[in-house]
């Protein structure tokens, strides 16, 4: 599935990830009603697995994890996030809100303070599997920390771990890093304050996502500066199914093989569909319609059950 940036008047397209398109508002365009240092962060319904953005996509993915983020964002109230003031607007109907946001992506765009990003993801695991399972097989240690001997696959951890990456550019693979090179990078003040926002935040989560029944396997959170104020911000989307592990919390308990313990409101049934039927070389497949439309009803009942009142 191709992107196709959208013609936006007052925007212009500035980057498209694998999932989202950013625009910035145009200089010195009369269209523009976007106020000054602002972004729009798009997300599209493209779904990517093994890094490869797949066809078809998965209709009204963007739109549901658009709202899932924002209803983080709005549950994690005190925490300081990239939505702009002018967001709140958004979806109230009014002809200031149509003039910020166009019709055609109203629903699954947020309207961001244009941060500096750190170049570092985020990834909280409060359990054991995916590239973390991987290494902890090989050598006993996830990002280089060393764990307890015979955890199986799904696995609680005896508590949560930091375990950062690199941010790679478009095409290539995010890298696990240590600690160490977090400091590096960003240097040791940024590096702490990421690393304890990063714990803290997750373990506010995971709790609340327990309470609906729903275990945060893992998250990946991106945090920006706010080159004005100097303050860190938690930006791009938060604890929405593409940037996290959810899975139902009583088959976990109920245990069983790993695909049961396992049942995930995120994107596997597509990873687990694509390692059975790609050897990984050429052109992904297309995806199978009951494959398209079972992982859209899990991305909906993952809406559905944390954002009801539990
Ligand atoms: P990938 O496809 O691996 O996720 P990506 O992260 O570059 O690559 P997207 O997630 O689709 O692609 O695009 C969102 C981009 O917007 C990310 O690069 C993210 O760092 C950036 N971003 C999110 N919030 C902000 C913000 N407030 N200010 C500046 N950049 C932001
Ligand atoms: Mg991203």
């Amino acid at each position: 599935m191709t992107s196709t940036p959208l013609d936006i008047p007052g925007w212009t397209h500035v980057y498209s990830g694998k999932v989202r398109d950013l625009y910035r508002p145009t200089p010195a365009s009369t269209d523009s009603p976007a106020p000054e240092g602002t972004m729009l962060v798009v997300a599209s319904d493209r779904v990517s697995a093994f890094d490869y953005v797949l066809s078809p996509g998965i209709p009204g993915k963007g739109e549901l994890l658009t709202t899932l983020s924002l209803w983080w964002f709005d549950t994690l109230d005190d925490v300081p996030n990239h939505l702009h003031a002018s967001h709140a607007l958004l979806g109230t109907g009014t002809d200031e809100a149509r003039a910020l946001v166009p019709p055609e992506v109203a629903g699954r765009a947020m309207l961001v303070r244009a941060l500096d990003m750190f170049p570092i993801e985020c990834v909280v695991r409060g359990y054991i599997t995916g590239t973390g399972w991987l290494e902890y097989q090989e050598s006993g240690t996830v990002c280089g920390i060393p764990l307890p001997s015979g955890l199986s696959n799904g696995d609680r951890l005896p508590e949560p771990l930091f375990t950062p990456a690199f941010k790679a550019e478009l095409g290539d693979h995010d890298e696990n890093i240590t600690f160490e090179r977090v400091v590096e990078i960003v240097g040791a003040d940024d590096a702490d304050a990421l690393r304890s926002m990063s714990l803290s935040i997750y373990a506010r989560a995971a709790a609340i996502s327990e309470s609906h029944g729903v275990i945060l396997a893992d998250t990946k959170f991106e945090f920006g500066r706010d080159a004005a104020s100097g303050e860190i911000v938690l930006a791009d989307e938060v604890l929405t199914s593409d940037s996290s592990r959810y899975w139902d919390a009583r088959a976990w308990h109920d245990g069983g093989s790993p695909t049961e313990r396992m049942a995930s409101f995120d994107k596997q049934i597509v990873r687990d569909w694509l390692a059975a039927n790609w050897d990984k070389t050429g052109t992904p497949p297309e995806l199978p319609d009951e494959i398209v439309e079972r992982t859209a009803a899990r991305y909906r009942e993952l809406l559905e059950r944390i954002t009801t009142t539990a």
